[in-house]
């Protein structure tokens, strides 16, 4: 067995880990990320980076570096209800620097912040290493039990917090359970190739009850078709023309391509979990982002939610844990400083899953949409409200953990 120490080992190199790892290694603290993947080369996983999230990059002087990376900018995220074009959120109006958001594959973010991180001596990384067993002390979390390629490792920390995200096997290894809000869908993913006279701007399709999204990633666009929930399998056992039909009928600009989902194994399946713990610590250990509250899809701010909760963990909890004084009550400090912001956007997301969602994937009307959503933009005091609620959230939170060498 190999032995590491470390102030922080943080579980889960995804957008929470990364940026926390960043943080903290920024602030002097010694920090272990593992990560069990050899790469973030992942599947889609949602490719957005939000107005706050790139106003906390500009506040670590990192936004010019990683905005030189090919992105593309939305200003403007549009939708198509029952054949009538809708504004649903305008990001020009904000008071940002980044009145945008900027759609980049999620590996790039990821190696961007993994390279920024790496910069920091005591930062290290670990990938293709999976933490499998917390380590525990006199009813303290003291660390974590990994496999890595060089062989089994044990981490010593300080502080372990779990970033591996909504199926978090260190939360359950804790006895931590999440309350179920449950959701009414399922999304389903599939590729559909893109040309430029397609246009770039994600789309969002409503039209007799389906729901469909495609996001631009240059020479694809990433699909989301949104299911009742549980009806994957039933789907399954019908043609793959049907799905190709309803696709060519939903967007007809792409029913030249639908044949590119040649069968059913070119669609994947996303299960829309929405939870949050009541509970996001014990001694020793915390969890944030997906492990801590997993988000409906609905405005795609899962990422943003994840990178907000490592902000604030950085900003509250840095300086205590480079001189090594974390105490339980400081991550009880992170819960309360994050739980209402995930809380009211959960509520939000619900609300919208119940009242809108649920009720149109039943039906085959094709009304025209509500008044109030035809006109909202031409509303000043309401206009805002969808971008601010996508584009920068609930309590955005800024860096104030300061940038400071170790602790000798
Ligand atoms: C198909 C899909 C599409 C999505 N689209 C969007 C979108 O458009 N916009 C948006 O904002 N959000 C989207 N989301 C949600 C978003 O991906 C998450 O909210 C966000 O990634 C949460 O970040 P996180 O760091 O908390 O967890 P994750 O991103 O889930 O990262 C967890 C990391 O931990 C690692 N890990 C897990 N267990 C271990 C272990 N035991 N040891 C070591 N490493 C481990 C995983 O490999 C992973 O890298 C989507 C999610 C899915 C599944």
């Amino acid at each position: 067995m190999i032995e590491l120490t470390t102030q922080c080992c943080i579980v889960g190199g995804g957008p929470a880990g990364l940026v926390l790892g960043t943080l903290l290694a920024r602030s002097g603290v010694d920090v272990i990320v593992l990560e069990k993947h050899a790469d973030f080369l992942r599947d889609f996983r949602g490719d957005t980076i939000h107005p706050s999230t790139l106003q906390a990059m500009d506040e670590l002087g990192f936004a010019d570096e990683l905005l030189h990376l090919p992105h593309e900018k939305a200003h403007l995220l549009r939708g198509i209800l029952n054949g009538e074009n809708i504004l649903m959120a305008d990001f020009s109006h904000l008071n940002t620097r980044y009145p945008f958001i900027a759609f980049m594959p999620q590996w790039d973010l990821l190696n961007f912040l993994a390279r920024k991180a790496s910069a920091y001596s005591h930062f290290r990384l670990l990938m293709r290493s999976e933490a499998k067993t917390l380590v525990r002390e006199g009813g303290k979390i003291v660390g974590v039990e990994a496999t890595s390629p060089e062989g089994n490792v044990s981490i010593r920390a300080d502080l372990t917090v779990a970033c591996d995200g909504r199926d978090s096997h260190m939360r359950a290894q804790a006895g931590l359970q999440p309350t179920v809000l449950g959701a009414p869908m399922d999304v389903l993913w599939f590729k559909l190739s893109r040309r430029d006279s397609d246009g770039s701007e994600p789309m969002g399709r409503f039209d007799a009850g389906r729901i469909f999204i495609t996001i631009n990633r240059n020479d694809v666009w990433q699909c989301g078709y949104v299911i009742a929930k549980g009806s994957f399998g039933q789907l399954q056992q019908r043609p793959i023309s049907d799905l190709q039909q309803t696709i060519a009928e939903i967007a007809p600009p792409l029913a030249d391509r639908v044949h590119e989902i040649a069968s059913w194994d070119d669609v994947k399946l996303l299960t829309v979990a929405v939870d949050r713990l009541p509970v996001w610590h014990k001694p020793g250990l915390l969890c944030i982002g997906d492990a801590a509250h997993a988000m409906s899809p609905i405005g795609g701010i899962g990422i943003n939610l994840a990178i907000q909760d490592a902000i604030a963990t950085a900003n509250l909890l840095a300086l205590k844990l480079r001189d090594g004084a974390v105490q339980e009550s400081d991550l009880a400090a992170v819960q309360k400083r994050r739980e209402w912001p995930v809380r009211l956007t959960q509520w939000v997301q619900v609300t919208i899953q119940n009242r809108i969602i649920a009720p149109a994937l039943g039906t085959k009307a094709r009304g025209r949409a509500p008044w109030l959503l035809r006109h909202l933009h031409q509303i000043p005091v309401l206009r805002d409200l969808p971008a601010r609620f996508v584009g920068i959230g609930v309590r955005p939170e800024h860096v104030t953990a300061p940038a400071m060498p170790p602790k000798k």
